[in-house]
């Protein structure tokens, strides 16, 4: 016999993340790691913390970090908040700074958690629709709405706003809040973080988990004017006074701090980038113009769901969405170039 507690859940429909299979020589394309390491000196950092000070509670606000990253931008500590992965981030700021009676705004195509935390956190979205050509029409918010989210570039298009289209979308309604989620600015975008003195409205959100290659240690942090800042650690603390573990918080604010590893590693996936778009063209894909560590493509004829399962048949994992408009779209990230061309060599005995 059911109780009436067996169905409490069962309303809710969670997020699903991209698989993580354990088959060797796989090639991995499809949840947009990056394949070159973290940081050195993140690991190093890592490693040495991995010690007799675990049994000690972490530091509860993630200052060490919050110091990098803020002195990075020429901001105050204060106005970063960190958290467990952007994830986290967005499961704070959603339920902070987005829950209102007034809609929630975000593109129809976009990251598929957002209409997760709407479900869980009770939140009413009204999803905007991109436009013919798969861009974000900024004109198309200026409508009423307690809060817009957009991630810059778009996930999984990989389209970028310019940052003069963010400030007209924060100018629209200074009394709304404005969230850009920017897990894949430093591949391509310009990043709304310049625009934080100037627009109180104004939170954006990064992660380490793309251009820092450190997906596995779950670390992503926010920015704003103090007020929107304020709601986040008020949420946080209601929820874990201690979102970072210790060896999270040293091996970020490590790698952080290695300038020269993130430009080299990103520079090097933007190059690979180019390559993959432009093998792809010769194979009658039509790719979107991608300003992450991505690209999401349309072949001509071939559909999308027989083509990812001829990759995987063939060792190559990439992303597919149910989506009826982009059902044929593969998303696919891009990978060292070695990894590219098997990706390419695959395609070419498939087609
Ligand atoms: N925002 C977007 C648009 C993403 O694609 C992802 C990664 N799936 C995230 C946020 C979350 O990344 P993480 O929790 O690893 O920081």
């Amino acid at each position: 016999m059911s109780r009436f507690w067996s169905s409490l859940v069962h309303e809710l429909k969670p997020y699903v993340p991209g698989e993580q299979p354990k088959i060797a020589d796989l090639v991995k394309l499809n949840t947009n790691e990056n394949p070159y390491g973290p940081s050195p000196k993140a690991l190093a950092a890592i490693a040495a913390a991995a010690g007799d000070d675990l049994r000690l509670y972490p530091e509860p606000t993630g200052l060490a970090l919050r110091a990098a990253v803020a002195a990075h931008h020429g901001l105050g500590v204060d106005q970063v908040f960190v958290g467990n992965g952007s994830d986290e981030v967005l499961a704070h700021t959603f339920q902070a700074l987005l829950k209102h009676e007034r809609p929630l705004l975000f593109p129809d195509i976009s990251y598929s958690f957002y209409p997760t935390y709407c479900r869980l956190y009770g939140i009413a979205p009204v999803e905007v629709p991109l436009r013919d050509d798969f861009r974000i029409a900024i004109g198309d918010y200026d409508r009423p709405a307690g809060a817009v989210i957009i991630p810059n570039p778009n996930a999984p298009t990989g389209i970028a706003l310019p940052l003069a289209e963010i400030e007209t979308l924060l100018a629209q309604d200074p009394d709304r809040v404005v969230v850009i989620d920017e897990a894949y600015v430093d591949f391509g975008a310009e990043s709304a973080i310049a625009l934080v003195p100037r627009y109180e409205n104004l939170l954006v959100i990064q992660t380490f988990s793309k251009s820092r290659s450190l997906a596995g240690l779950r670390v992503g942090f926010a920015i704003g004017q103090r007020p929107l800042i304020e709601a986040l650690e008020r949420v946080k603390d209601s929820f874990n006074s201690y979102p970072l573990d210790r060896l999270a918080l040293v091996g970020a604010t490590a790698a952080f701090e290695d300038q020269a590893w993130f430009e080299t590693t990103t520079a090097r996936i933007v190059a690979s980038r180019t390559a993959l778009v432009d093998a792809l063209a010769g194979l009658g894909f039509s790719v979107l113009p991608s300003a992450a560590n991505f690209v999401f493509a349309r072949h001509a004829s071939a559909k999308g769901e027989a083509l990812a399962a001829a990759l995987r048949s063939r060792g190559v994992l990439v992303r597919r969405f149910g989506a009826p408009r982009i059902a044929d779209f593969l998303r696919i990230t891009v990978g060292t170039d070695a990894q590219c061309e098997r990706l390419i060599g695959a395609l070419r005995e498939i087609l």
